[in-house]
């Protein structure tokens, strides 16, 4: 469109663009607009329509009205001087019959060529642009009384297909809005002279026409635009607008023809950018606007019912000052001067001097899109008129028009979405500030707490503090004493370094034959580990000996079971065997019984005996002393007699001596120890010493006074036999305990001393030393026995050098030391031996090699028995007792002695440190 500065020249077609249907986009887009783009709206030429070279040129129709009556009347002949070629969208002009013109149109209507047909052709092309977004302009251009106000004003509210181009205009863009986004509102005006009228409020006249300086948009600010809901309030307001051209063409009177009728289509449209994303009819408006920005396409429709275009001399309004006819035509001519400028490229275009080319400057060679329609009347008397509206039409053809849309943001919509974000975001900041006051609240309450705390501990500080500098005093005064205790420290400490320097090399130098050591015993470890490999495989051997012995062991059960079997089958046997004895028994005991009645002649017999008693009484001497028996039973075999005669005669002997003793009684034999015949004192004696060789006799004989008898015999007797059968009745008597005692304490062991010690005759030493050798079998009686010289008298008999009497002595040491031993041992008695204090272990030691194998076996064992008591351990070492003791462990025929002796010396450590 042409700025203030004038109208432009026509662009080239093909730089031009057209809406949407009329033919396929160009890739080349038009120039830029010819006046500058408002902000923030924007103008965009159309995109071009390759194809269609005058696409967005001016459209030009020519309808020719029927015939009227008048017509009629005048015989009209509408075909001699037009000829209508619809079909070739051609008119013939024909000046007289010689001369015939023909014009091309862009469309050529019948005489009777229905509005609808004239609305599809004309001026729905420009509807369907202006709801695209693009300004329209449809126009009726003709001599009065030739349809222009029937093809674009007429109502036919009545008859839908009398509808004028206005509502099925308004019609159309009802039907294709959209309320909810879409805005349509309607101006309605009339321009007369000039000035311009509002038809929908008829006080509003002399209206203003303002261009936007910036956009070179013209608008008219003080007309009314009214919003239009439906068809019904269209036609109220169309039929206000016409009413109120009546009324004012009246007032004014002035004819209708003469004003021109202006309705202005104001369209508002809403689009989305995801919406028209899809659209092409939007492609190349991206780089206008930011994707989010609500837009809203702004167009204006303008349907213009001119006034006649006829002279004015011949439109019958005579009367009018020629001024006013000057203003009358002033639009219209104007208009005709506008197009042919424009038609032949003209630089200047006079818009400015006319209101109607003011109003429709975007018409013709401006943005809109525009479609002309030029009626012409049937009656060759108009031809002039009629010719010169077809050519009127033929220049407005040539005027090329830069359609472009218009696209505004819409600020409503955007201030709306915008007061939504900013509700939102104020509710967000409300709530994020309550979060912020409750952290705050809760920050104030722990800076208070961390404060009370700073508090107590900036209190604790000072105090350490204060502690600190006292004990930094106390600390200095330390080091001052450290430094002086360190220097003597020093001194001591080189003193001692060097000293342990010395006892280092010496602790190293033991280190490495330590280390030498360790390697020798690791060589010895190893030679045990050999070792012990070996005793591995050694044991693993035995294992499997063991195996061995337990399957031996198992097969031997098993004979022990076969044996045991055989053994219970002949207890079975011996059971009957048994039986066969009982009653062998039974035979014996009838036998008994004969025997019985023999006795009783044998008794007889025993009267006769008697008498050779005392003849053979030498021989009786002998045997009795083979009743002086041992306690202990050693020493027997000395008193055995060698031949069985002796044997025989010394149980012929013991049966007569019972025979005797049955028959006088003991007391009677007892009595006879006192006789004054010698020779019944010694037969009686020797009977009392026979008797009391027989264990039941021997209490018997204590208890009836033998025993005092014997011992006051000799005590008394001067007689050797008396002492030897005397002191041989004593050692019988002492062989039974509880007469060791009466013995003692009768003073039998002093009495023996004293036989003793004079006689030289061996049978009676033996029978002293027997006595006094079964006395010592009696522990309780040994002090006694030492004190009343039992012991020495012991000893003394050595003298006589007589086997048996040594025997006997050896006899009576053993028994004394084994008695004693026993006393210490379970601790009735304490100290050194008694028989060491009479000398015995000095004899022992000084005779040990002197003695017979019998004899030597007592000593040894009183050796042992000694060696048990620690008491005598000086004695044993003094008088060279362990030699003894060793001798005794190793050549000792007896091994319970030997291990005696063995105990004894490992047992004393006095004796291990001899030996060593
Ligand atoms: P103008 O507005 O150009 O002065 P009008 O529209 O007022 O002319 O028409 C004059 C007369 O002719 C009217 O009575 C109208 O009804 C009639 N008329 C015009 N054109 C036609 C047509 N195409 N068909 C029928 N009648 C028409
Ligand atoms: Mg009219």
């Amino acid at each position: 469109m042409a700025t203030g500065a004038g109208w432009a020249p026509a662009r080239p077609i093909e730089r031009h663009g057209a809406p949407r249907g009329a033919s396929p986009r160009s890739k080349s887009v038009a120039p830029g607009p010819r006046r500058p783009s408002p902000s923030p709206a924007r103008s965009r030429p159309a995109a071009d329509h390759s194809g269609s070279a005058d696409s967005c040129r001016v459209r030009v129709a020519v309808r020719p009205r029927p015939k009227n009556s008048e017509d009629l009347a005048h015989g009209a002949d509408f075909n001699s001087c037009v000829e209508l070629q619809p079909e070739s969208k051609r008119l013939k002009l024909k000046k007289n019959n010689w001369s015939c013109e023909s014009y091309k149109f862009d469309e050529v209507f019948s005489e009777n060529a229905s509005q609808k047909r004239v609305y599809e052709a004309v001026a729905k092309p420009v509807v369907e642009s202006v709801l695209e977004g693009y300004n329209g302009t449809v126009m009726a251009y003709g001599q009065t009384g030739t349809g222009k106000t029937y093809t674009v004003g007429r109502l036919g509210k009545d008859d839908p297909s009398e509808r004028g181009i206005m509502v099925r205009a308004l019609e159309h863009i009802l039907s294709s809005l959209s309320f909810e986004t879409d805005w349509v509102a309607i101006s309605y005006l009339q321009l007369y002279l000039e000035s311009v009228h509002d038809l929908l409020a008829p006080e509003k006249t002399n209206i203003p026409i303002v261009e936007d300086a910036k956009t070179g948009e013209v608008s008219l600010p003080g007309a009314a635009i009214v919003e239009v809901k439906d068809l019904e309030h269209v036609f109220q307001l169309l039929q206000i607008g016409e009413a109120n051209r009546h009324a004012a063409n009246t007032k004014m009177n002035t004819e209708s023809s003469r004003s021109h009728a202006i309705l202005i289509i104001h369209l508002q449209r809403s689009t989305r950018r995801k919406e028209e994303s899809s659209s092409s009819l939007y492609n190349d408006r991206h780089d206008t606007f930011p994707d989010d920005l609500p837009l809203v396409l702004k167009s204006k429709l303008l349907i213009v019912d001119l006034a006649g275009s006829e002279r004015i001399d011949k439109s019958g309004s005579e009367g009018h000052m020629i001024e006013e006819a000057k203003f009358i035509n002033l639009s219209l001519t104007s208009l005709g001067k506008c197009i042919n400028a424009l038609a032949e490229n003209s630089p200047h275009i006079p818009t400015r001097d006319s209101k109607l080319t003011r109003i429709l400057r975007d018409s013709f060679g401006g943005t809109a899109r525009t479609s002309l329609v030029v009626t012409i009347g049937p009656s060759a008397r108009h031809y002039s008129e009629t010719s010169s509206t077809v050519m009127f039409g033929q220049r407005a053809m040539k005027v090329v028009n830069t359609m472009k849309l218009k696209e505004e943001v819409d600020y409503e919509i955007l201030y709306k979405k915008m007061e939504r974000e900013v509700d939102q975001l104020t509710s967000e900041m409300e709530r994020q500030q309550k979060n912020l006051e409750k952290e705050k609240r809760q920050l104030e309450s722990a800076v208070k707490k961390l404060m009370q705390d700073l508090d107590k501990e900036r209190d604790q500080n000072n105090l350490l503090s204060k502690q600190v500098t006292e004990l930094e005093k106390l600390l200095n005064e330390n080091k001052q004493q450290q430094q002086l205790e360190n220097l003597s420290k020093t001194k001591f400490l080189t003193d001692t370094t060097k000293e342990h320097e010395k006892e280092m090399g010496e602790l190293l130098r033991k280190l490495e034959e330590e280390r030498c050591c360790s390697s020798s015993m690791k060589d010895r470890m190893s030679v045990l580990q050999q070792q012990l490999c070996d005793a591995q495989s050694s044991a693993q051997l035995q294992e499997s000996m063991a195996r061995e012995m337990e399957k031996k062991l198992t097969k031997v059960t098993e004979e022990f079971t076969i044996q045991v079997q055989s053994l219970k089958e002949k207890v079975s046997g011996l059971i009957s065997e048994k039986e066969l004895i009982y009653d062998e028994l039974k035979s014996t005991q009838e036998k008994v019984q004969q025997e019985m009645s023999q006795r009783q002649d044998l008794e007889d017999q025993i009267v006769r005996l008697k008498q050779s008693v005392s003849d053979n009484c030498a021989e009786e001497s002998k045997t009795s002393c083979s009743m002086v028996r041992s306690g202990s039973g050693l020493g027997n075999t000395a008193f055995v007699s060698k031949s069985g005669k002796l044997r025989e005669a010394l149980s012929g002997q013991r049966g007569t001596i019972s025979k005797i003793f049955e028959e006088v009684g003991l007391p009677n034999v007892l009595a006879l120890l006192k006789s004054e015949d010698l020779d019944v004192q010694i037969h009686a004696v020797k009977v009392v010493a026979n008797l009391a060789a027989e264990d039941v006799n021997q209490e018997r004989i204590v208890e009836e006074g033998g025993l005092d008898a014997l011992l006051s015999l000799l005590e008394t007797s001067e007689n050797t036999t008396i002492h030897r059968v005397t002191a041989g009745a004593v050692a019988n008597l002492a062989m039974n305990g509880s007469n060791q005692g009466v013995i003692m304490n009768k003073g039998g062991a002093r009495l023996l001393a004293n036989v003793a010690s004079k006689t030289d005759d061996p049978q009676t030493l033996r029978m002293v030393a027997g006595a006094i050798a079964n006395l010592c079998g009696n522990e309780k009686l040994h002090l006694m026995l030492k004190q009343d010289g039992g012991i020495k008298a012991l000893l003394g008999m050595f003298r006589s050098g007589h086997t048996d009497v040594i025997a006997q002595i050896a006899r009576g040491i053993a028994n004394f030391a084994k008695c004693e031993s026993r006393m210490i041992c379970q601790g009735h008695r304490k100290g050194r031996s008694l028989l060491i204090e009479d000398g015995v272990l000095t004899w022992m030691v000084a005779h040990s090699t002197m003695f017979s194998a019998s004899t030597r076996r007592h000593i040894e064992l009183a050796f042992c028995h000694l060696a048990q008591n620690e008491d005598n351990t000086c004695d044993i070492i003094a008088s060279g007792g362990i030699k003894e003791l060793l001798r005794i462990t190793r050549e000792s025929p007896r091994e319970d002695t030997r291990n005696l002796a063995k105990k004894a010396l490992d047992s004393n450590p006095a004796f291990l440190r001899e030996i060593q």
